[in-house]
């Protein structure tokens, strides 16, 4: 029992990680993060031995240590026993003479299932027997909603309402949501785009007459957003089973350096790969990839980050965002658990929209982080290329990455690309950039486009969308959706 969390911005509040999952958010608006990240260095030999499962239990018994062994056992059961299209649940393949660990193989096609099948087993624990019930709302752009249904489908106790901007997700991204099962679920698109949910959203969770109205019944409100310790630690699992997987290949010999490449947006995939550095896995270098939205190529640039600028739509949805949450804790840990400085950055972010860091932090970051970034048509060329010279359909997230990828300098060190999502989750824009005509096809052509053009097959889940009944259809104004998640409540817990 070591493993105490308390904000980026403070230490004045110590928290199990049970009660950093149940709250999310730290009380002064920090990130819960623990002290002791480190200080137990995982053997990298057992983990070469074991399979994922096996590793996963070691890594989230060590930084959730309030958790029994038999709890993490359970947990780990039934968050990766049988969800996964892959026995290996993250597998790592080559492509060229680098390698893709492969993260898109649980029941959405995206990466985010990894840590939202585990969170709600996390969360069930947490609440205990006879907690509250706790309603997960959460505005999507696309791949986080469907992600938080699945996980949290059927629950007891736990429910989960999603907004999603209506006519502004991909046709397949639409389906699975609205299709989604469970008696708990409840699905709604709103009249505006993603930022207009998500304030909305931020909106609802500080009603306090909302909140006190659900508490007279049982019942409050949570969130399952990427800055959940319980969504992160999850993440820190695949890099250890990469390794693992290299050296069980005969990549690597126990120790070697590894260069690992991230598609980045939030910063909390990346950060994941971070903590099990700091846990011992020999990382050399991360590489952070972005697209158009490169704020943080420019932050790792130059100490300077400065979200003043406009926000890109691009062909990568996920990975449009001007405020990497994560990165807080990241500047934690490089400033040596410096909360103080963390607070006045955090505050010069909100009031100036940018902040600086010191010289000796930039040092620091530049150690372990280098970055590059994606246009649009360098996105899709990297499919192209990815899909003509290797025989591998990428997704446009994936192709981000695999694009900074090339632009770095090769040596002797093994280079593993992140693989984020079924590039059949992005049909139209993959059909596209493989040089085909995709306008004037629903998702279904494209799909079926897809699939005869590259041989490849959609990933079952995804083809099941054909057949699905449609149980969501309501579209609402945004003045409606603290009703609508009041109506979601009574629907779930009655
Ligand atoms: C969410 C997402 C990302 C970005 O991950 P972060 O943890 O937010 O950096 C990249 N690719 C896909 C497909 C995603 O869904």
């Amino acid at each position: 029992m070591s493993m105490f969390y308390h904000s980026t911005r403070s230490r004045n509040e110590n928290v199990t990680s049970k009660q950093a999952i149940l709250e999310g958010i730290a009380g002064d608006g920090g990130l819960f993060v623990a002290d002791g990240l480190g200080e137990r260095q995982l053997d990298l030999a057992l983990v070469a031995r074991q399979d994922y499962g096996a590793n996963a239990r070691l890594v989230l018994g060590t930084l959730l240590d309030d958790f029994s062994p038999e709890e993490v056992f359970g947990c780990v059961e039934r968050a990766y026993g049988s969800s996964f299209d892959s026995p290996a649940v993250t597998p790592v393949s080559p492509i060229g003479t680098d390698w893709l660990l492969e993260l898109y193989h649980g029941p959405t096609s995206a990466f985010k299932d990894v840590a939202l099948q585990m969170l709600p087993q996390l969360m069930g624990i947490a609440r205990g027997q006879g907690g509250k019930d706790v309603m997960i709302v959460c505005a999507t752009s696309g791949d986080t909603g469907k992600a938080a249904l699945e996980g949290f489908a059927d629950k007891p106790g736990i429910g989960v309402t999603v907004f999603y901007p209506a006519g502004k997700v991909s046709d397949i991204q639409h389906l699975q949501m609205v299709t989604q099962r469970g008696s708990n679920v409840s699905v709604c698109g709103i009249e505006g785009n993603f930022d207009d949910a998500q304030s909305e959203v931020k909106r609802i969770f500080a009603d306090a007459g909302l909140a006190r109205r659900l508490s007279e019944r049982g019942q409050c409100l949570s969130s399952a957003n990427s800055i959940n310790v319980g969504r992160l630690v999850p993440q820190v699992v695949y890099y250890f089973d990469a390794y693992a997987q290299l050296v069980r290949k005969g990549v690597l010999e126990t120790g070697d350096p590894v260069d690992f490449c991230v598609p980045t947006g939030n910063f909390g995939d990346v950060l994941a790969g971070y903590y099990a550095k700091r846990l011992g896995l020999p990382v050399r270098t991360f590489v952070v990839a972005s697209n158009s939205n490169d704020v943080l190529v420019d932050f790792i640039s130059t100490g300077t980050y400065d979200r003043r600028r406009p926000f890109m739509k691009t062909i990568s949805p996920s990975m449009d965002i001007l405020v990497s949450s994560n990165l807080e804790r990241l500047l934690f840990y490089l400033s040596d658990g410096d909360c103080e400085l963390v607070a006045s950055l955090m505050s010069d972010l909100a009031e100036r929209g940018a902040y600086s860091i010191p010289d000796a932090m930039a040092e620091r970051l530049h150690a372990t982080f280098a970055c590059g970034r994606a246009t649009d048509d360098e996105t899709r060329s990297a499919i192209r290329r990815c899909w003509e010279d290797d025989h591998v359909l990428v997704d446009p997230h994936t192709a981000v990455g695999m694009h900074v990828l090339g632009q770095r300098e090769r040596d002797g060190v093994a280079r593993v690309c992140l693989s984020t999502a079924s590039p059949y989750k992005f049909c139209s824009d993959v059909l596209a950039a493989l040089g085909e005509d995709a306008s004037g096809k629903d998702g279904f052509a494209c799909m079926d486009a897809l699939a005869e053009l590259t041989g490849t097959t959609p990933p079952a889940p995804l083809s099941a969308l054909r057949s699905a009944e449609v149980r969501f259809a309501d579209v609402i104004g945004i003045d409606r959706m603290g009703a609508y998640v009041e109506g979601a409540c009574e629907r779930a817990f009655s």
